[in-house]
């Protein structure tokens, strides 16, 4: 890193973020700060600032001391210049006229590098995690959509508007499915993840009748206990999402070439219910003839979007 390897990170959720101090593979201090008006991203840029000297403080460390500000965001940016071109729905609508780099300089007197959630996710898992020693990966986050990274020959893929890669849970399983939000159909994510699930249970043949329909709340830990106390309906949903991850995955492997595919993200909790379906299938039905492709559950939850701030910041500074 241009400069020791400290570095300030900001990983922008949903509705909270969080700021912390990393020092190479560790998170030195760090905190979470709900985010009061979705509807704008400025207006908290203060409170981050605040946040982070903080941080610094409590670690006895000050500005000069790190390479830079690395900030995880959730949509497409551009990491060189700081801009932010697409948002989740509703979310953070003011992003696309800040000047972040301005901001750090200002507040820190440091460069601000901003990235791609699931590529931050990828980088932290390559550089303390999961993907550690592996340069060709791919990255599939399981949770509300179906996130995705990937990176050739240990570098990130971005491509020309900076989305490369990173539609992985856009990518079809099926030309007649189900509408998705991206203006696409049959998506692995409209097929299968936590904003999609309740829809496919409700249309599902005889769900009104099952266990399943007895639970308050549709998601995937609901599903994974159905399915194994034995309830008939969720076992064929189950079965169904897990073909949909399987048939996806088996797509990233034709498209980027990777050694190992990484899986994160909150549906992984039932990780032992998912990896070894995903591992058998892709064995035996992506092209590889070289060997296999390795699968491996995340190690870091979201400290590797926080993690991946040192090769970011070595990678563009
Ligand atoms: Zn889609």
């Amino acid at each position: 890193v241009c400069n020791g390897a400290r570095a300030l990170a900001i990983d922008v959720g949903g509705s909270h973020a969080t700021c912390a101090v990393v020092a190479d593979q560790q998170i030195l201090a760090s905190e979470s700060l709900p985010i009061p008006d979705a509807g704008a991203f400025g207006g908290f840029l203060p409170g981050l600032a605040e946040s982070l000297n903080a941080l610094l403080k409590r670690c006895g460390l000050t500005p000069p001391e790190c390479a830079g500000v690395a900030v995880s965001f959730p949509g497409i940016v551009d990491p060189f210049s700081g801009r932010i071109f697409a948002t989740p729905k509703g979310k953070y609508d003011d992003s696309s006229t800040l000047d972040l780099r301005a901001w750090s300089q200002e507040r820190f007197g440091l460069p601000l590098r901003i990235e791609n959630d699931a590529r931050m996710a990828l980088l932290g898992e390559w550089h303390a995690g999961a993907a550690q020693g592996f340069d060709d990966v791919v990255m599939v986050t399981l949770g509300t959509g179906v996130g995705g990274a990937a990176m050739m020959q240990g570098r990130l893929l971005r491509g020309k508007h900076f989305q490369g890669g990173c539609l992985g849970g856009h990518l079809p399983a099926r030309f007649d499915g189900r509408e998705c939000i991206c203006g696409n159909i049959g998506c692995v994510e409209a097929e299968a993840s936590t904003w999609s699930l309740p829809g496919i249970c409700r249309s599902w043949p005889g769900f009104a009748a099952s266990a399943l329909a007895r639970e308050l709340t549709l998601d995937f830990a609901a599903l994974f206990r159905r399915s194994g106390a034995g309830d008939a309906v969720a076992r064929q949903i189950r079965d169904r999402c897990l073909h949909v991850w399987a048939a996806g995955a088996v797509g990233l492997v034709h498209a980027y070439d990777p050694e190992l595919l990484v899986f994160g993200g909150s549906v992984m909790k039932s990780a032992d219910q998912i990896l070894p379906f995903l591992a058998d299938y892709t064995g035996a039905h992506a092209w590889t003839p070289w060997g296999k492709v390795q699968l491996r559950a995340a190690q870091l939850g979201p400290d590797a979007a926080l993690l991946g701030a040192i090769p970011l910041l070595r990678e563009t500074c």
